[in-house]
């Protein structure tokens, strides 16, 4: 039987992996993850993707990943990373590529989504401009190239929030697309209008022209 092409998703958070799991898979592709390789954390990993723009970080981490996996014994044929965030109109693109620690300090989880979003919600109060979208880059590398693709989708910040699902900014982000926030969505929901889903997406389709095909 053809053997599927191996593409290492290069994050550790285990909502990405439930997220672009499936799709990965229903695309037809091998999915390995960093623990399945044995890739431990190092610390210069977070150094990676301290560049300026969406599309700089997450090649960077696509090429990081591609070099820390080519001495294995079974090195994935490429690596798929993305870099994403929220861009609000209103504050010329903030907080972008700074979306995960926005709100500075040293939390995690629950506890700096929540930092994140009150600081969202005052530097937005009284402000008519409540646009905003989400928006994510995702790269594959290869031993021979590199794609990129962004996607994208839009929405406003309400001023409370809607919904326990999701994660981040999800619960404040109102989605033109769905009519509901995206902490009100079911993950199926997501998926269909998602930044993240239509980045990988796109991105898989670039590297299985060229390249992705079963051998
Ligand atoms: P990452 O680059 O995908 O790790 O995302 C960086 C940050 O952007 C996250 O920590 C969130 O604060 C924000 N973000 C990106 N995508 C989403 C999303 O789908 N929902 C909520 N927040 C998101």
């Amino acid at each position: 039987m053809a053997e599927r092409p191996s593409l290492l998703m290069a994050t550790r958070s285990a909502g990405k992996l439930r997220e672009l799991g499936p799709m990965i898979r229903e695309a037809g592709f091998e999915l390995v993850t960093l623990a399945d390789l044995g890739v431990a954390p190092a610390p210069d990993e977070d150094s990676v993707e301290a560049h300026a723009t969406f599309e700089e970080n997450a090649l960077a981490k696509a090429r990081y990943y591609f070099g820390r996996t080519r001495s294995l014994a079974r090195p994935p044929a490429a690596v798929l990373a993305d870099d994403s965030g929220l861009e609000v109109l209103a504050l010329d693109g903030a907080p972008g590529v700074h979306s995960k620690r926005w709100s500075g300090g040293a939390l995690e989880g629950q506890a700096l989504d929540d930092a994140n979003n009150a600081r969202l919600v005052e530097v937005l109060r009284g402000g008519t401009d409540r646009c905003a979208r989400y928006v994510c880059v995702a790269a594959i590398k290869s031993a021979r190239r590199e794609w990129h693709a962004r996607g994208e989708c839009g929405g406003v910040i309400l001023t409370t929030p809607r919904g326990d699902d999701g994660f981040g900014y999800d619960p404040y982000f109102f989605s033109d697309e769905l009519r509901k926030t995206f902490g009100e969505a079911t993950r199926a929901e997501k998926e269909t209008v998602s930044h993240r889903a239509r980045a990988v997406r796109a991105v898989l389709e670039l590297w299985r022209a060229v390249e992705g095909k079963a051998s």
